[in-house]
């Protein structure tokens, strides 16, 4: 049996009945009801999640090196022009929060290929990154030549380290446990630090209108689906207090775009090569659909 069906029927066998569901990881609540097939939301909080479980060896499997090239993204690294500019404009937000004689050590978690550490590299004492997938953390290391350490963010030993600014872009959403990060990063800060993160917002009027259809609704690799009440209830539990909540737009290649359209959703790889021989990948576009939230909390 290859690896991908063995995962799949883990995956399958994994579900959990809502009714036999543990406490929210937000409020502590037990009552999910289904939102939509295979997803729940908790008629307490309004936090809403992927009905399913993953071992640490299906997370790991998921990230593997085809996650960055061919499984979530058309090519990552060529790509790379557009998210160094979706973090400048992520980093012109969050520097109108920082105190340069505050906020020196930076951790970016999920750092991926590096790029945004690569952009704020200059703006503080140190920057480090930790991720789980090889490709990324090799690319961070050699090319950029990074503080990046390959790991799992909760079982990596930190000893005694604090930090004052932690970005997760676009990675609550994946983890299994982001109760547990949270809580982990606050033990990593003290009073005054800042949390900086992306992610979908579910009440979102295009996530209302599209329903299940709503791109970023994406199990496995999406686990998670938080509104601007059900990420600041879970931040507020863990002592940070929300700041700031925008929605936030975001550069993206046509060529990426395309790739997203015509080969992940439509499966028509004749209309997505014409594109890739004309080489418009290279070109790009702003967009803001007004459902990913840019939020700040910062420690009490
Ligand atoms: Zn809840």
């Amino acid at each position: 049996m290859s690896s991908t069906s063995t995962q799949t029927d883990k995956l399958a066998a994994s579900s959990i009945n809502p009714a036999t569901n543990n406490a929210c990881i937000v409020c502590g609540a037990t009552d999910a009801a289904p939102l939509y097939r295979g997803i729940l939301k908790c008629r307490a909080c309004g936090y809403v999640f992927a009905d399913m479980r993953l071992t640490d060896e299906e997370l790991f499997e998921l990230y593997n090196e085809e996650f960055f090239t061919g499984a979530e993204f058309s090519d990552y690294a060529a790509d790379a022009k557009f998210f160094r500019k979706n973090f400048r404009l992520r980093f012109r937000e969050l520097k109108k929060f920082l105190d340069p004689a505050r906020h020196q050590n930076l951790l970016e978690i999920g750092s991926a290929y590096g790029f945004f550490l690569d952009v704020v590299r200059d703006e503080f004492a140190a920057v480090q990154g930790i991720d789980i997938t090889d490709a990324g953390v090799r690319f961070a290391r050699e090319e950029l030549k990074l503080d990046v350490v390959q790991a799992d963010f909760l079982a990596h030993d930190y000893g005694a380290r604090k930090f004052d600014v932690v970005c997760m872009w676009d990675t609550i959403e994946h983890l299994r446990e982001p109760q547990a990060y949270v809580e982990k990063i606050a033990a990593h800060t003290e009073r005054g630090a800042l949390l900086a993160l992306t992610t979908g917002d579910i009440e979102s009027l295009n996530a209302r209108l599209r329903r299940d259809k709503w791109r970023l609704i994406h199990p496995p690799t999406h686990l998670h689906y938080f509104s601007p009440e059900s990420i600041a209830q879970l931040l507020d539990a863990h002592g940070f207090d929300v700041i700031y909540n925008r929605y936030c737009g975001f550069y993206r290649s046509i060529g990426n775009m395309a790739y997203n359209i015509l080969i992940l959703r439509q499966q028509k790889p004749a209309l997505y090569r014409p594109l890739e021989r004309l080489g418009v990948g290279g070109l790009g576009f702003y967009l803001n659909l007004y459902d990913i939230m840019y939020v700040i909390a910062r420690r009490r």
